[in-house]
């Protein structure tokens, strides 16, 4: 589980994510996440939009790690793309203007969200040992599928970006962050924090987490040892990439493995390498349908008529994804967000909560012990 120490936190993936079938982290590949609220984020984190990366940036300039660096992200619509990519998602601060996405205003961020994409290129270069930051290692969307991604703001500063980036590089200044403080934390919480890499390793890790570390560590090998904890049940989707990935085996092995889950999962697999989901013009459906959910095919009648004939499959599959996925979060689920701050303190955390309250504050006080 690595992570840039220049995050703040880590976000769900949700399971969101795939193997690098062995390639090599050899580039960045740079994006917007097109909202200038926090939509984006709540897409990239939810159970059911087929899309992560392995940074978010937010218009603070805050970066947030979701899907750690040993695995592939759902970023850039291509396989060969995210397979040995590193990838960031940016908040925009405003859309497109003059009726053009490659405008060198459209699609604009905020300095401080600039700032730490340099930083994030200067500290990966430097850790998968790059040498030099040039056109091969840091690429926008648009350099591997039809998108104005990451949008005319960025695309426009690509080559200052490399540069500002660079600097950073030779002069070994890449900041990073000083380890958390752990007093008041519980053992869940500052395990989480080891796992995004916050506390660093070896005698590091041990200094910072002092009379803590014995305890947090068996948390962290208890959680490697069984898997995520606390994880939401693996749709069918999720299922197909991990068998594709072969998680499961083949044949008889497949089929005790996945048991009741079985059928399911081999009819999407079927789909998707041809027995339903390829249309007969050679296009992935699939792919279709991540794009058209990334927003690179708008809405209505324009995305009806850029998807031509293919229009009502990638619907379909859009569709069939949407009744996949579960909706309501688990307990456990919401206990991890009440501990990274998201549901507040007191009567406001109550409040958000409202029925699930009490059980939401049991599975924290049980944590705790
Ligand atoms: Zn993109």
């Amino acid at each position: 589980m690595t992570f840039s120490a220049l995050i703040s936190r880590t976000v769900p993936h949700n399971g969101k994510y795939s193997s690098r079938n062995g390639s090599p982290i050899v580039r960045m590949i740079q994006h917007h996440h097109a909202a200038t609220n926090l939509a984006g984020l709540t897409r990239l984190t939810s159970v059911d939009a087929p899309a992560s990366a392995t940074y978010i940036v937010l218009t603070t300039g805050e970066i947030l790690g979701q899907v750690p660096e040993e695995f592939r992200p759902w970023t850039s619509s291509s396989f060969e793309a995210d397979g040995g990519a590193i990838t960031i998602e940016v908040q925009n601060v405003s859309g497109q203007v003059n009726g053009n996405d490659d405008d060198p205003q459209s699609w604009k961020i905020s300095d401080a969200a600039l700032n730490s994409c340099i930083k994030l290129l200067a500290d990966v270069a430097r850790r998968y040992g790059w040498g030099a930051i040039a056109e091969g290692n840091y690429q926008g969307h648009r350099q591997w599928h039809q998108t104005a991604c990451p949008g005319g703001y960025i695309w426009s500063r690509m080559s200052q970006i490399r540069s500002t980036a660079q600097a950073l590089l030779s002069k070994g200044t890449v900041a990073v962050q000083a380890t958390p403080p752990v007093a008041g934390k519980s053992v869940w919480q500052l395990a989480d924090e080891v796992l995004a890499g916050l506390h660093g390793s070896g005698d590091v890790r041990k200094k910072s987490l002092g009379t803590n570390y014995d305890a947090v560590q068996a948390e962290v090998n208890r959680r490697s040892g069984v898997g995520t904890v606390a994880s939401a049940p693996k749709s069918i989707a999720q299922l197909a990439d991990e068998t594709i990935n072969g998680v499961y085996g083949s044949g008889e092995e497949r089929k005790a493995k996945l048991g009741d889950k079985y059928a399911a999962v081999q009819a999407e697999i079927n789909k998707r390498l041809g027995g339903g989901g390829v249309a007969p013009t050679g296009v992935n459906i699939s792919q279709l349908a991540d794009a058209v959910l990334r927003g690179a095919y708008g809405n209505g009648a324009d995305r009806q008529k850029r998807l031509g004939a293919n229009f009502q499959a990638v619907q379909n599959e859009i569709n069939r994804r949407s009744k996949l996925a579960p909706k309501a979060p688990s307990i456990a689920q919401l206990a991890d967000a009440v501990l990274r701050g998201e549901y507040g303190n007191g009567a406001d955390r109550q409040k958000r909560l409202g029925a699930n309250y009490q059980a939401v504050q049991n599975e924290i006080n049980r944590r705790a012990k």
